[in-house]
């Protein structure tokens, strides 16, 4: 008998950067370019890595792209490698919903995006709550483990799809994951 933690039917709220899509190479290059901030996505390896030149953290940077430079930064991520083939199959028995922070004002680019490569969901969230287990659903997967621990807080399945920035430390009784594969290997 295979052991799933979640029933059929069950309901998936899926993160986009650092999840859907691979933020950190567009990132680095907006860093290096705009800040002449030289750095690879292996090295940003704290949420609030500090980008010195810039005079605050990441977050910040990544809010000043998705305010000016949406369509660049969000519209040419590349997807994480195997998502569109693992979403299809794990829609044939969960339902799959959209979940980002992202501003709203993005939406428009990100549903494009998701079109363009093919990713399929059933819906996208227009608004999301800072803590994301407010929403009904029965799984997040999210690379950031604040939000793992909200959703394993608010009593759902938790999945923390490791990043360099990840702390899988801070999310005790959650899945860690490393890539779409482990997560089809999980819940399929
Ligand atoms: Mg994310």
């Amino acid at each position: 008998m295979i052991d799933r933690p979640l029933p059929a039917g069950a309901t998936l709220l899926v993160d986009l950067d650092g999840v859907v899509a691979d933020n950190l190479p567009r990132l680095c290059t907006y860093l290096a370019e705009a800040y002449g901030h030289e750095t690879t996505p292996a090295e940003i390896d704290e949420w609030a890595y500090e980008v010195p030149e810039a005079g605050g953290h990441v977050g910040d940077v990544i809010a000043e792209l998705m305010a000016d430079h949406a369509a660049w930064y969000l519209g040419g991520m590349e997807p994480l490698p195997g998502v569109a083939d693992a979403l299809d199959r794990l829609r044939e028995r969960y339902r799959i919903e959209i979940a980002t922070h992202r501003i709203p004002e993005t939406h428009d680019v990100s549903r494009a995006w998701l079109a363009e490569h093919d990713v399929p969901y059933d819906e996208f969230h227009e608004n999301v709550p800072d803590d994301k287990g407010a929403l009904a659903g029965d799984a997040l997967i999210d690379d950031y483990h604040g939000n793992v621990g909200d959703a394993l807080s608010a009593g759902k399945t938790g999945v923390l799809m490791r990043q360099p920035y990840s702390d899988p430390g801070a999310v005790d009784g959650a899945h860690v994951v490393d890539s779409w594969g482990d997560v089809t290997r999980l819940l399929l």
